[in-house]
């Protein structure tokens, strides 16, 4: 599915305060943060009609919204070639992640906002020092937001911010006595996040799992964070990272297993990296008996049917809007409604967190990754991969 892709999703809060109110905001709003909620009351929201209060600190300091949340970059360190890491410094309408989760990231390109999905790279704020999260970005020399992020976004930068998600995470509870991470390319980004909460977990000492990180990559000027990884190898006795380089051992197929890890099959595993060695994975762990054991983390969200022409679209009310639009069948309702300015829920916008949800008052809608019709009043519409089939009404 082609998205998260462009918004017309109404700004709120600029994503690019000039220079004296970055300045300004940055001055301001570790002071202001502690003592903002109580001006968010009942009463300073009814002063503040039709707009929210929240919207007027916005327009100080975008950072101070919790409505649009949003975040400064404080720095950008160059990885291996064509990537980087983004620090940022989220502002109050940040709700933390768990390790390994991912966000969306909306970037301000002439004057239009694009949204990209990133996993966090770093730990848990209540794990770690400092009040920034990180992600690590590699160029798409093709895209139109990664070369950004990567090669034209300064300190100071707002970038907005979407709520993490996902659930190729640590466990919550107790971790698994053997963990095997099976990484290649970028998809090492969500594992170096888990790997770097155990590390600051664990520090080496006390019960720690075992855990086994394969990587592989073109070359090792190209695995990104290797001098890191190395490091916490070399100090912690509970990790091995083991590489495997294409430009000269070929590609990592699943029947390297055996060599590279001869009790894979019996290790809790994550797995993040191209399609092609996603879905060989899991056809090896399924084989094995060992599906359960295989969770994956794909950067390429479900693809959408290809346009219908003979599809019907129709009319869509977004009622509690007040806010009319015509819905082409082929294109999302999340998009629609931003198109037209509704404010709408959002998530991973790939179908798969349910962020999006909407009641259906009446109607039909259709979903695009399958072309199935459905759609009864009440039911919970995602928005993100379901368009118009017919004339309809979304509780929104
Ligand atoms: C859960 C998740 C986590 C992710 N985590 C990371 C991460 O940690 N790090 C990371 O680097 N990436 C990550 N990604 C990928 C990231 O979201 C972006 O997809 C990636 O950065 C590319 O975005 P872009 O805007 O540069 O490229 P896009 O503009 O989206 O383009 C992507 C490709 O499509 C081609 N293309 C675009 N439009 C057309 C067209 N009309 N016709 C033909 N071809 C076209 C472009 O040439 C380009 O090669 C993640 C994705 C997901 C889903």
């Amino acid at each position: 599915m082609p998205v998260p892709r462009t918004s017309a999703f109404p700004a709120g809060p600029p994503g690019s305060a000039g220079p004296v109110g970055r300045l300004v905001g940055a001055l301001v709003s570790p002071i202001l943060n502690p003592i903002l909620s109580p001006l968010v009351s009942p009463l300073a929201k009814s002063l503040a009609t039709p707009l929210a209060p929240d919207d007027y600190l916005g327009l100080i300091d975008p950072l101070l919204s919790a409505r649009h949340p949003a975040g400064r970059v404080v720095a950008v360190r160059p990885e291996c070639a064509g990537a980087a890491t983004l620090e940022i410094r989220p502002g109050r309408g940040w709700a933390g992640h768990r390790a390994g989760q991912y966000l969306p990231v909306g970037v301000e390109i002439d004057g239009v906002r694009h949204w990209r999905t990133y996993s966090i790279t770093s730990p848990p704020l209540a794990e770690a020092p400092g009040r920034t999260l990180t992600i690590t970005v590699k160029e798409d020399p093709g895209g139109r937001v990664s070369p950004h992020l990567v090669h034209r976004t300064r300190p100071g930068a707002v970038l907005r911010l979407g709520p993490a998600q996902g659930e190729f995470t640590l466990p919550e509870a107790s971790l698994p006595s053997r963990m095997l991470m099976v990484t290649a390319g970028s998809g090492i980004t969500p594992v170096a996040g888990m790997l770097r909460t155990l590390a600051r977990r664990r520090g080496g000492r006390g019960p720690a799992p075992d855990v086994v990180l394969l990587h592989s990559a073109p070359g090792p000027d190209e695995f990104l964070f290797r001098a890191e990884l190395a490091a916490l190898e070399a100090e912690l006795p509970w990790l091995s990272v083991r590489a495997r380089y294409t430009r000269t051992a070929g590609r990592l197929v699943p029947e390297h297993m055996g060599v590279l890890c001869p009790d894979w099959y019996e290790r809790e595993t994550w797995a993040c990296g191209p399609e092609g060695l996603l879905d060989a994975l899991e056809r090896h762990w399924a084989a094995a008996g060992a599906g359960e054991r295989l969770r994956v983390e794909r950067f390429r969200p479900t693809p959408l049917l290809p346009e219908d022409p003979e599809a019907p679209g129709g009319r869509v009310r977004f009622e509690h809007s007040g806010v009319e639009a015509d819905a082409p069948a082929s294109v999302p309702l999340l998009e629609t409604g931003e198109a037209a300015g509704v404010v709408m829920p959002y998530g991973c916008r790939r179908g798969l967190c349910f962020g999006c949800l909407a009641p259906l008052v009446h109607g039909r809608v259709r979903d695009l990754r399958t072309g199935e019709l459905h759609g009864e009043p009440g039911e919970l519409i995602q928005t993100c991969v379901n368009g118009a089939a017919g004339p309809l009404a979304l509780a929104l």
